[in-house]
């Protein structure tokens, strides 16, 4: 569920714009992409729509040592006060179940949480794969990263663990500290300490779909082949045609029963028939979501 709001990729030397159309959106999309191999500024433009739309959607493509992968001190403030939160949580839950010698209930209230977390993440990536644009007022960002992510999956395993969690990490704050602060039952906190705790390393998981098996560390693998994080097979199944499976970011419990369901493309017509709004993977092909396999470049900083 990346969930995410990430800094857009930086600008490079050269630029080639494009439109990327999302059909019956009432707006128009553009994307650039970057390459560093000249020092002259080219810009070629391939169509007569006015680049001043108010939706444009400008997408750069990243390098390898990018400045915006690394971490920044705010972004480790927020991925520490969000895993502080989650740690208040799992406390008063422990403390709890000590204090009343019952632990059957907050473990298996922490055992939902692992499962609709998963779901969680999986009706959040959806919703920002397929809605909205970069100027949505508070998911834009995040609208605007995951179409990066699209067209450059590598630069999640490029990017710093707190930049990676930041934007989850702040969410999870928000939510989970007024929790901490009014309630105390252990079986509501073995919920919300588990179910938080995976929402916010959703996108660590995510990033570990990503990596090859010989750059994880063995008890990763383990996991990811347990079937208890994503596994690299299953993510691979989101960045390939049709675009439109295999959503959730956690474990991927729920990615077989929501495809085989077609619980997305159920929840897409009822939108579609109800706001009259298309989803992005409803248009194929879709420049949106196809990865760009030139090798990018390396600069040094
Ligand atoms: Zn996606
Ligand atoms: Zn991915």
């Amino acid at each position: 569920m990346s969930i995410l709001a990430q800094h857009k990729y930086p600008l490079s030397s050269r630029h080639h714009v494009r439109t990327c159309r999302i059909p019956s959106l009432p707006t128009r999309l553009y994307c650039a992409t970057t390459t560093t191999t000249t020092t002259t500024t080219t810009i070629t433009t391939t169509t007569t729509e006015p680049r001043s739309s108010p939706d444009r959607l400008v997408i750069e493509r990243p390098i390898l040592n990018d400045p915006a992968l690394a971490s920044t001190w705010s972004h480790r403030a927020w991925v520490a006060s969000g895993c502080t939160t989650v740690l208040i949580s799992l406390a008063k839950a422990t403390t709890g179940a000590a204090e009343s010698h019952m632990w059957l209930e907050p473990i298996l209230a922490g055992v939902v949480g692992y499962i609709l977390a998963d779901l969680g993440s999986g009706v959040y990536h959806w919703g920002i794969d397929n809605y909205g644009s970069a100027s949505t007022p508070l998911f834009g960002t995040q609208i605007e990263a995951f179409q990066g992510h699209h067209k450059w999956p590598w630069t999640i395993t490029r990017r710093h663990f707190a930049n990676n969690l930041h934007a989850l990490a702040r969410a999870v704050t928000f939510t989970v500290l007024p929790l901490d602060l009014v309630f105390n039952d252990p079986i509501f906190h073995g919920f919300v300490a588990v179910c938080s705790g995976c929402i916010m390393f959703s996108q660590q998981f995510h990033a570990w779909a990503h990596t090859t098996k010989s750059r994880l560390p063995p008890l990763v693998v383990a996991l990811q082949d347990a079937g208890l994080l994503v596994s690299r097979s299953q993510h691979a199944a989101h960045h390939r045609p049709p675009y439109d499976n295999n959503y959730c970011i956690v474990s991927g419990v729920w990615n077989e029963f929501l495809d085989k369901q077609k619980a997305f493309e159920a929840l897409e017509m009822v939108l579609f028939f109800k706001l009259g709004v298309r989803p992005r993977s409803w248009s194929d092909p879709n420049s949106d979501w196809i990865e760009e396999t030139q090798t990018p470049q390396i600069t040094a900083h």
